[in-house]
């Protein structure tokens, strides 16, 4: 085969052993160019010099070792699927390794065989023989494509994820391939800031992260500390904060409707208004304010934990822009929310004398177009409803302020189709699964934040418990107590699977138990996301109303439903949860003055899960269960990454590099305002489109 000329550009499918199945593979990864693949960096590394024999292991130590398979054999109950290989190296040591559901394992590790292993080591308190479970393992006498042990043993051996069929093995001999075809590359980092951070080449870094010398430093390799790693984790974030510096300068640009907040519309606010607002309400208001005056469009996120009021102020500032002569669109996740919040603002409005509607997409055609011909006459102020107004071809005769209420997600699609529509309105997005606020900073560089970080007065902290299933029949009499005191009680299932089907077959059936068997002197309502709208609303209407006691239901009733005299909260399977959606199904209880109480009901607890509801017991604090669930869950599941527009990284990790990331970002800020040459910048700029578009997607710069 002639060797083509490699470089950064190059498609994997032309690169020397990549076929078109591993092309296909790797493609998975998202790994399509030779570029792609160098950023993929080896999540671990392993010494493979310095190896200990078998003999000098002790339990409870992480090690590595390189053997050799003497006898392999399936153990224990057929359904176990215990496979058990016996281990032995050249100094005639002796290590189990033990696999649950290993049967696939049986013709891979053939006796013979040499392997390294990498785990915990502990001693079997069964033989007293040393023992690994579920060690991670790589063949390494098998034949090689190209036949270079000396990759992959005597070494600081770098562990990449597989990817498909191929093996970290086989990500080191290309990885070896392609750098040995590139030459040198260039460093597009700014010389002056390279030079100022000492901070090692491109070329440098990615061979280091590679194939680390033997000097490099085993202990900061595996922390993301080699000076290689940071350089790389640094350019990242330095890019990515670039981007959001020029399009934060390029938002700035844009102009906005101006809307005053005067007198007469103070007037108009306090004549809304049901209660006075607390300091945090009164502080976001004037940030808002100062927003909608400022002749650019405003991008807010007003982020305020469960039942601080949110709803209050976006109402506040939908009078500003009534009052300037403007409509007010509020978008909702869910048609259950959407109906929430129109019964509240037509609650607030009618007392100023605006009118609202609703948009559904379970409303009829007749009447959704009567809806769209007021809308467009401009003879309705307030139009309420789930982001389905956006897709119902609604022309607003003048929308001066979108208000969007979201779960986690923020508005950029939302904002995206009202510029399609060729609107540049103000946007409020409000979350109630607030982002830590040091990465909302960072992260969301063209959004202003405000916060809410007061309760509304005479608030009872919820008191939360955990309860194991066995004991459920406790949290029903206490149910009845609470129920016998005048109050009210949530029972929520979880989707099972994400499947909506089985949790209203779960919830249906609970439904029918504590209806006939548990509670036949209560009335118990049922609730979830299969009834037809006009049930889902009496059934909410006749919770709110007092008129039943307990509500069974689905999240559905996640968000935003807020009924002040319902105190107890029981959520079944509470290990199925997030911790967000556990935050904001307790959240719908203590909004009223009686103290309220949120039961965790758990079947069977797994480490996360236990700590997730330990988290729950712990805490109220929106923000620090947000961290903590960023903490468990990753920030790749956390934001998710396709909707929250959110690019996704390579080297850099938000949750373990925060002070890179803070470093990166004052050195993109100052590398645009006050650029080392215009030549820097100009070269900064293209080589951030050229790359950007492509790796972050949605996001325009420049
Ligand atoms: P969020 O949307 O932030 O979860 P809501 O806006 O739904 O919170 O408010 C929760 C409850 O608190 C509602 O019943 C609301 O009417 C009430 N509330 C909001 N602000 C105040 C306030 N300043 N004083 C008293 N009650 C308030
Ligand atoms: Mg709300």
């Amino acid at each position: 085969m002639i060797e083509r000329s490699v470089d950064l550009s190059t498609t994997l499918m032309y690169v020397k052993g990549v076929g078109p199945q591993r092309a296909a593979m790797l493609q998975g990864k998202g790994l399509e160019t030779v570029a792609d693949l160098l950023a993929y960096a080896p999540f671990r590394y392993e010494d493979r010099s310095n190896l200990k024999p078998l003999g000098q292991l002790t339990p409870g130590e992480m090690a590595t070792v390189i053997v050799e398979v003497s006898s392999v054999r399936m153990k224990g109950l057929p359904r176990m699927g215990l496979l058990e290989v016996e281990f032995r190296d050249s100094t005639s040591g002796k290590l189990r390794g033990k696999w649950f559901h290993g049967s696939y394992l049986q013709n891979v590790l053939v006796p013979g065989l040499r392997v390294a292993l990498f785990g915990k080591v502990e001693s079997d308190s069964y033989s007293r023989d040393l023992l690994m479970m579920h060690p991670e393992y790589e063949v390494l006498s098998e034949d090689d494509e190209d036949g270079d042990s000396s990759l992959h043993t005597g070494r600081v051996v770098p562990i990449y994820e597989a990817a498909g069929k191929i093996t970290a093995k086989q990500f080191r001999s290309l990885m070896r391939r392609v750098l040995d075809a590139l030459g040198p590359l260039d460093d597009p980092l700014p010389e002056n800031i390279r030079s100022r951070l000492k901070l090692p080449s491109l070329w440098e870094s990615i061979k280091t992260i590679h194939f680390p010398s033997q000097t490099e430093d085993l202990r900061l390799l595996n922390l993301f500390r080699s000076p290689a790693q940071v350089r790389m984790i640094f350019e990242e974030f330095f890019w990515l904060e670039c981007g959001l510096a020029l399009k934060r300068a390029k938002a700035q640009q844009i102009k906005g409707l101006r809307f005053e907040l005067n007198d007469k519309v103070r007037e108009k606010i306090k004549a809304m208004l049901p209660f006075k607002p607390t300091g945090a309400q009164k502080k976001v208001l004037l940030e808002i304010a100062a927003d909608l005056s400022s002749g650019r469009p405003m991008n807010r996120l007003l982020q305020g934990d469960v039942g601080s009021g949110k709803t209050l102020v976006a109402a506040e500032a939908a009078v500003i822009a009534i009052e300037n002569g403007y409509q007010v669109a509020v978008l909702a996740p869910t048609e259950i929310l959407a109906q929430q919040h129109y019964f509240y603002f037509k609650h607030l409005f009618q007392r100023i004398g605006y009118p609202v509607v609703s948009l559904t997409g379970s409303m009829s055609e007749r009447e959704k177009s009567q809806v769209r011909k007021i809308v467009g006459a401009g003879l309705v102020k307030v139009i309420i409803g789930t982001h389905a107004i956006l897709e119902q071809d609604v022309q607003f005769q003048r929308l001066g302020l979108a208000i969007v209420d979201e779960q986690h997600r923020f508005g950029v699609m939302q904002r995206l189709r009202l510029m399609e529509k060729g609107l540049q309105p103000h946007v409020l997005t409000m979350t109630a699964t607030p982002i830590p606020r040091t990465l909302a900073m960072t992260i969301y560089g063209d959004l202003d934040v405000s916060v809410i970080d007061e309760m509304p007065p005479g608030r009872i902290p919820i008191t939360t418990k955990h309860v194991n299933n066995d004991r459920v029949d406790q949290v029903y009499s206490f149910l009845r107590q609470e129920i016998e005191l005048g109050h009210q009680a949530y029972v929520v299932y979880p989707l099972v699977d994400e499947s909506e089907t089985q949790a209203v077959k779960a919830a249906t059936k609970m439904y029918q138990h504590l209806s006939e068997v548990v509670f036949p002197d209560f009335k118990v309502g049922l609730m979830h996301g299969k009834l037809p709208p006009s049930q889902k609303e009496a059934a909410m209407a006749d919770f709110k109303a007092g008129l039943v006691n307990i509500l069974v239901s689905t999240t559905v009733v996640e968000v935003g439903v807020d009924v002040p005299n319902a105190s107890v909260m029981v959520i079944e399977q509470a290990e199925r949860f997030g911790l967000a959606q556990l935050h904001q199904l307790r959240g719908r209880v203590g909004r009223g003055s009686a103290q309220s109480y949120c039961i965790l009901v758990t079947e069977k607890l797994s480490e996360t899960g236990r700590e997730r509801i330990r988290t729950m017991v712990d805490s109220s604090d929106g923000f620090y269960i947000a961290e903590m669930d960023l903490r468990l869950r990753g920030p790749g599941e956390f934001f998710g990454t396709k909707q929250s527009g959110l690019p996704a990284l390579k080297f850099g990790n938000i949750l373990r590099d925060p002070e890179l990331l803070e470093e990166a970002r004052l050195e993109a800020l100052s590398f645009i305002q006050h650029p080392p040459s215009e030549e820097a910048l100009r070269t900064g700029i293209k080589y951030l489109q050229e790359n950007w578009q492509r790796r972050y997607g949605l996001v325009q710069v420049g």
